[in-house]
């Protein structure tokens, strides 16, 4: 079986999906996009064996991430795959409420595109390491 490593990015904004795109395909990761949760938790059903990770807005219309976050973590089909808050939310009690429900971790947004990709390319080594 092939290593997951699919990053699938969920952001209700066009231009934010498309730059982090860019920066880790760039960094040779494949990935899949959407831009609501309904679509995210609709792709995580189908291709849960190829996603290593959902880079994961908390703002989004109808369904937010903190929701899809839940939906993923509360799965036992899917809950191996590593959630990232990806959020112009920095406060405290959201880091707090993400980690509650399970998240991996925690960017935010003002961040350059290396520091994303360095961010992922560590939890992924680390979660490598602890499932090895
Ligand atoms: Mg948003």
């Amino acid at each position: 079986m092939s290593v997951a490593r699919k990053i699938l990015i969920v952001d209700d904004e066009e231009d934010i999906v498309n730059l982090t795109e860019k920066f880790l395909q760039l960094e040779n990761y494949e990935t899949l996009t959407c831009s609501s949760g309904s679509e995210a938790l609709q792709i995580v059903e189908e291709k849960h064996e190829d996603i290593a990770l959902v880079l994961l807005d908390i703002m989004m219309p109808n369904l937010n991430g903190y929701e899809v976050l839940k939906s993923i973590k509360s799965n036992e089909k899917f809950n191996h795959i590593l959630v990232v808050l990806f959020t112009v939310k920095n406060f405290f009690k959201d880091i707090k409420k993400g980690k509650e429900l399970g998240a991996d971790g925690y960017l935010v947004k003002a961040i350059s595109g290396n520091e994303i990709v360095n961010y992922i390319e560590n939890l992924l080594k680390k979660k490598k390491k602890e499932t090895n």
